[in-house]
């Protein structure tokens, strides 16, 4: 301690008496970017190529029942311990455009192009993103959907309502279109946030598609090396995949957690936006146990970018473990 302070003030102390700081001509007064550069990180999986593609992502308040089961103080102490202030909340989005077995793939979609005006920019990136990253949405052969929460089916949209990927075949489960599409459930659900996303899942598959989707079942390839797996609770239809190529594997857990320094570290702890809670911690349980035996890459939603690692057993929970950057494919 002592000698870090010291060293601390030596080094402030021969910075102001720098001849070469005082005299410095003002290319320092540049203004500074106030824009992140495009954010997109690519890497293999076999001969696969994955691209992490940011969305943005949304900061907000903590809301009072963010957890069902833990209360704010624990939630604020499980945000503390991760470095991450109190009191609020910040949730990353990563849609992927995979290559694989010849096609160009894209998983999820974000929050949509309209939203990148309403949120001044801070999410619905994906689109502008993608193109940053080199890839045009017309070249886009597939779009695979997880589950049918606004983030991942928004930006199957572009901001005229038009569709975004005007040449691609959309993939839906199967479990999730049925559950969704079905008017009794729609009339049976509880006013405030499940009808908002019933609505919205009709806004952009009945006005938006026009229902031009193809059902896909769990446990079946739905691309290339892509294949469905049944993550169930966050949603009745809700699904994960496994990319495998030679002999490696890539787990695309879409949203089995949310912010995992919150659901990995406490995976009994259930999220306000999971359907099924009891579900989706068993499911979430499962997985995670599935990753540290396998070691398996996994890549998530709703991780801090570039969302994916590793995961390892901590205490009575999980931690995720950073994959390295790398600065080459
Ligand atoms: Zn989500």
């Amino acid at each position: 301690m002592e000698l870090t302070r010291r060293h601390a003030l030596a080094g402030a102390a021969a910075l102001a008496a720098s001849p070469l700081l005082s005299n410095s001509p003002a290319k320092a007064a540049a203004p500074l970017a106030d824009k992140q550069a495009p954010s997109f990180y690519r890497y293999k999986v076999g001969d696969a190529q994955v691209n992490a593609i940011s969305d943005g992502a949304s900061t907000f308040p903590l809301p009072d029942s963010f957890v069902l089961n833990a209360k704010k103080e624990e939630i604020n102490a499980a945000l503390e311990k991760a470095f991450l202030p109190k009191d609020k909340v910040t949730i990353y989005y990563s849609p992927l455009v995979i290559n694989t077995g010849g096609k160009l793939v894209v998983v999820d979609t974000g929050m949509g192009a309209a939203n990148f005006a309403s949120s001044k920019g801070n999410s619905g990136q994906f689109a502008g993103n993608m193109v940053a990253a080199g890839f045009d949405p017309k070249s886009v052969d597939m779009v695979v959907i997880s589950h049918f929460h606004g983030d991942h089916i928004n930006g199957l949209l572009n901001a005229e309502n038009t569709l975004a990927f005007p040449n691609a075949e959309v993939l839906v489960p199967a479990a999730e279109w049925k559950y969704f599409m079905d008017d009794g459930e729609m009339s049976r659900a509880p006013a405030g946030r499940m009808e908002t996303v019933f609505k919205n899942a009709r806004r952009v598959f009945d006005a938006g598609l026009k229902k031009k989707v193809t059902p896909y079942e769990m446990g079946k390839d739905v691309a290339p090396g892509l294949q469905a797996v049944a993550t169930l609770g966050h949603t009745p239809g809700h699904t994960s995949y496994i990319l495998s190529s030679g002999s490696e594997k890539l787990f695309i857990q879409s949203d089995v957690t949310n912010h995992p320094a919150l659901f990995a570290t406490n995976p009994g702890w259930h999220l306000m936006f999971d359907q099924d809670p009891a579900m989706a911690e068993a499911t979430r349980r499962k997985v995670y146990d599935m990753l540290v035996a396998d070691k398996m890459r996994v890549q998530g939603f709703h991780y801090p970018f570039p969302a994916n690692g590793f995961v390892e057993k901590d205490g009575n929970g999980y931690r995720l473990v950073p994959a390295p950057w790398s600065p080459v494919i």
